[in-house]
């Protein structure tokens, strides 16, 4: 078969996830059409031409690959080859333990790679409706701000309801970080609802005094703003910060997410909170438990320190904190399969933050995937999705089904999330001693916990990729 022979993959969307699938594709010797529509339409928050330009901040957060979850897809992006990893490496401005970049070495760096590369075309183009049906495989990586022609015609195929503009993200809590001597599980007048038990939701109760503090620490925190370009779309409507409702009155979340109606404390039965907050599980793997109707803009430091004040929570981890933001993002867990195909339309494929990933790594990375998967396709060499034990295929699974849908009232459940420890399953034993016999305990203990996962994650990447990845061999 000669390279040229064999069909081009298309890909929509020249970002972080966009370059990515397309160097993935071509390391397998097949060609790649890459659709970008910049320069000729712009976006709000874009300002160059380049590829995979950032549109905000210049790190890619921490490089630790031991500690930090993020640190450790890096690792495994580099282990898988991946473009935007080396250019972010060749390309990298002294920040501590952070990878940060210079932005536009960065971007130049990935638009030449891509640009010089024979089987890439490059075409400088907005797609406006869904792909032609004679593009049998595609990747759609148009990112956040999607153009709204093109997230036109994927809502309609998809519905409307299944395609967000905006985010509204409520904190997501470590389960084993929560301190249950205080909170109490129960559902709201024990209903147990399909597929509940009755005892579904974590109850961190509150005293009066300590909701009129709650409610003070709220209105007096530091918030971020909305971009301009943010406050003049209408999504925002139906989804108050918290803040913002404490603000239209002292009792209004009282009467919203910290209703204290239908729960009562096991611990103190005669004792009724005056507010109560709600942690509902967030993963199948239950070790994630999300702030019910607590989507804010307060900055992610003053998430901290307020949360934390709410009995139970004062040692709370966070794995996300909260916010509020432009976003086009699908119901991806419902919509797309364990290698990101469409199920009502399989030749398209989706990569990237439109999959309800969120932050540039986790873009990139979701990119490769969609490539690997992509190539693989085009080769009929079937590929594996990697283990659920590696920082790729937790976050893959956390995507195509990993994330406990729930029907609340509200936002929608399934919200962006960034990779982190909670996404993995939990070890088989957790580190209980040091290499020198003593008890492991408090940070030294969560630490060997940490290095123990990404031991394990490293060690079953390694296996994933002798065990058949054939993307590798063409490289
Ligand atoms: C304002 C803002 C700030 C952010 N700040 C950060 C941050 O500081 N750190 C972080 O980690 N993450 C941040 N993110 C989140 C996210 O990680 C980035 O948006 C990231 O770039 C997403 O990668 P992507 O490849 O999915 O999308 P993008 O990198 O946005 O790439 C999508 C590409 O598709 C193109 N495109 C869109 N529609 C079409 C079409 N119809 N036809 C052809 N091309 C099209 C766009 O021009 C763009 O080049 C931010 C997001 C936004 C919106």
């Amino acid at each position: 078969m000669s390279l040229r022979s064999t069909a081009p993959i298309h890909i929509i969307g020249g970002g972080l996830a966009g370059c990515e699938a397309a160097w993935q594709i071509v390391g397998c010797s097949v060609p790649v059409v890459l659709h970008e529509m910049r320069p000729l339409r712009g976006t709000a928050a874009h300002r160059t031409s380049g590829l995979a330009e950032l549109v905000c901040s210049n790190s890619f957060r921490s490089d630790d690959p031991e500690h930090n979850a993020v640190g450790l897809l890096h690792e495994e992006m580099r282990k898988l080859n991946s473009l935007v990893m080396r250019s972010a490496d060749a390309n990298q401005v002294p920040a501590g333990g952070a990878l940060a970049v210079d932005r536009d070495g960065f971007s130049a760096a990935i638009t030449a790679t891509l640009e010089a590369h024979p089987l890439v075309t490059l075409c400088r183009e907005e797609i406006v409706d869904l792909p032609p049906a004679g593009w049998d495989n595609v990747i759609v990586a148009t990112g956040p701000l999607t153009s709204a022609a093109l997230a036109d015609g994927i809502a309609k195929l998809v519905g409307e309801q299944a395609l967000a503009f905006f985010d509204a993200i409520a904190p997501i809590v470590h389960r084993n970080s929560i301190d249950m001597s205080v909170a109490w599980l129960q559902s709201r007048y024990d209903k147990a609802g399909p597929g509940g038990s009755g005892a579904d939701y974590i109850n961190c109760p509150l005293s009066r005094a300590r909701y009129e503090g709650f409610i003070d620490a709220l209105l007096a925190g530091d918030k971020v703003g909305f971009h301009d370009w943010e406050t003049t779309t209408p999504y925002f409507d139906g989804c108050l910060p918290i803040e913002v409702m404490a603000e239209r009155g002292r009792e209004t979340l009282r009467h919203g997410p910290m209703k204290p109606f239908g729960l009562t404390n096991p611990k103190a039965p005669h004792v009724k909170p005056y507010a109560v907050v709600q942690l509902r599980q967030d993963n199948r793997l239950g070790t994630l438990f999300n702030m019910v109707g607590f989507q804010t803009k307060l900055t992610h430091g003053e998430q901290v320190r307020i949360f934390r004040t709410i009995p139970g929570l004062e040692g709370a981890e966070f794995a996300r904190l909260g916010g509020l933001h432009r976003n086009t993002f699908l119901n991806a867990p419902k919509l797309i399969d364990g290698t990101l195909r469409l199920k009502a339309a399989p030749r398209l494929r989706f990569a990237g933050q439109i999959t309800g990933c969120e932050g540039y790594v986790e873009s990139a990375a979701m990119g490769l995937m969609a490539g690997r998967f992509a190539a693989a396709e085009r080769l009929a060499k079937p590929l594996t999705p990697p283990p659920p034990t590696t920082a790729h295929g937790a976050l893959l699974g956390h995507i195509t089904g990993g994330h406990l849908e729930t029907i609340d009232a509200g936002p929608r459940s399934y919200q962006p999330m960034n990779i982190n420890f909670g996404l993995f399953p939990p070890l088989a034993q957790s580190p209980s001693r040091a290499a020198d016999g003593t008890r492991l305990r408090g940070t030294a203990k969560t630490m060997a916990k940490k290095r123990a996962i990404s031991r394990r994650a490293l060690g079953d990447l390694a296996l994933w990729i002798a065990g058949g990845d054939h993307a590798l061999a063409a490289e």
